[in-house]
Formats: structure tokens, sequence, C-alpha cells
């Protein structure tokens, strides 16, 4: 619990990931335009608290987003524990969840 914890925290401050290292995850399904308002990975419609979650977690300057079920996947993290970070950040002030 408490490792997952340091985990996260870790990560987020690490907060980079180049984008060759995105592109080869990026799998575009049904040749669709990818675009902010969608996954990268599987385009899903995504919601404020997942693009949030992927500026706080891979890049802060990201301008297309995983929803959180890919990035749970992507992070090696569970959703639940993302999520819970995520109402984390949101109750300490972060404006990337407000
Ligand atoms: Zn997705």
């Amino acid at each position: 619990m408490a490792a997952d914890a340091l985990e996260i925290d870790r990560i987020a401050a690490m907060a980079c990931v180049t984008p060759e290292r995105l592109g080869s995850v990026n799998a575009p399904a049904g040749g669709g335009g990818i675009d902010a308002a969608h996954c990268l990975r599987c385009g899903r419609t995504l919601s404020r608290d997942d693009a949030g979650a992927h500026k706080k977690f891979i890049n802060r300057g990201a301008s297309l987003f995983f929803c959180v079920p890919c990035l749970s996947g992507f992070l090696g993290i569970p959703e639940e524990k993302l999520r819970e970070k995520i109402e984390y950040f949101r109750m300490s002030g972060c404006t990337l969840f407000l």
C-alpha cells in the first residue's frame, strides 16, 4: 500500500516520457484521427480527469492523452490507485483536476 503510493509519487515526480516511447504504444484502433478529446491508445472519449492524469503522470506538456485505464496499463499501476491519486491531487488543489 505505502509502497504503491511512493511509486506513484516517484512517477509523478519524473513526469517525463519521450514521444518515442509513447509512439511505441500508440496503436490507433479503427484508423480514426487522433485528437486531444480521445484516448491516444483506445480512442475512448476523454474526461478532464483523464487528460489531467496523463499530464500529471506522463508529460505536463502533452497535447494527446491516454484515458485512465490505458494510463493504468501503460504505467503498470492499478486503475483504482490512479483514481485515488487523482482525488488526492484534486483535494490538494492541483489545477489539472479542477
Ligand atoms: Zn484508453
